[in-house]
């Protein structure tokens, strides 16, 4: 049984799972390596001076491993609700989780296929993305969607916050009270 299990590894998706992982929580992405990001040249990315998306992608991926994140390559055809969670499939494995969050970018085929709503995109070239609270949250308890597909501004630096403000969120659910992850810098 997974804690979180995320769907989609592009900046929404690594930087949730870097989040998840980095607070103890046992984490799965699954990413079928369809990410736009991997056609940008990205120069407006506060602390990072210049950096292509592939790159961009492979060290958020590396991030998130570091704290013990798994990441399958596949597609994930179905989420079926459990008696605990979740269970997430693939064209090839099912897998357990407590909490899933969507970060499939541009696309809502798996989202409109599981029965979660979904509203008119407001950003240029973003027709369909889904109904979201301030939280995170969808319309089905324990689904999540953060990043180009919840309808934030598709920008890596306000995706992968995106990713990383929901992934607190689900920790702090998890552990029923509001968490912060901040290291100190020694001296
Ligand atoms: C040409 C181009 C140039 C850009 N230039 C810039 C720029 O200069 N600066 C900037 O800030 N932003 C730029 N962007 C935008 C940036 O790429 C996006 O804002 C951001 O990366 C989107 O992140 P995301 O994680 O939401 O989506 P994505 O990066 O698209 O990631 C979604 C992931 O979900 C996976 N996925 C989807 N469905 C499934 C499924 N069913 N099962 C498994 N995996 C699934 C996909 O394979 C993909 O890896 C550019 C985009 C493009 C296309």
């Amino acid at each position: 049984m997974f804690d979180v299990v995320i769907i989609g590894a592009g900046p929404t998706g690594a930087s949730a799972a870097l989040f998840t992982a980095k607070a103890g929580k046992k984490t799965l992405v699954i990413d079928n390596d369809k990410s736009v990001t991997k056609r940008a040249w990205i120069e407006n990315h506060y602390g990072v001076e210049e950096i292509t998306g592939p790159d961009l992608i492979e060290i958020g991926k590396k991030q998130a491993t570091k704290f013990g994140a798994e990441i399958v390559p596949a597609t994930v055809s179905t989420i079926t609700k459990t008696d605990n969670g979740f269970k997430v499939e693939t064209d090839q494995s099912e897998y357990e989780a407590k909490h899933v969050i969507v970060a499939t970018g541009m696309s809502v085929d798996l989202a409109e296929k599981v029965g979660l709503q979904t509203k008119p995109g407001t950003e240029p070239r973003i027709k369909t993305i889904l109904d979201v609270d301030h939280a995170g949250k969808t319309n089905i308890a324990g689904i999540w969607a953060a990043g180009t597909v919840a309808g934030v501004s598709m920008h890596t630096i306000i995706t992968a916050g995106d990713g990383a403000k929901v992934a607190i969120n689900v920790i702090s659910e998890l552990n029923g009270e509001r968490y912060v992850d901040h290291d100190i810098l020694k001296s």
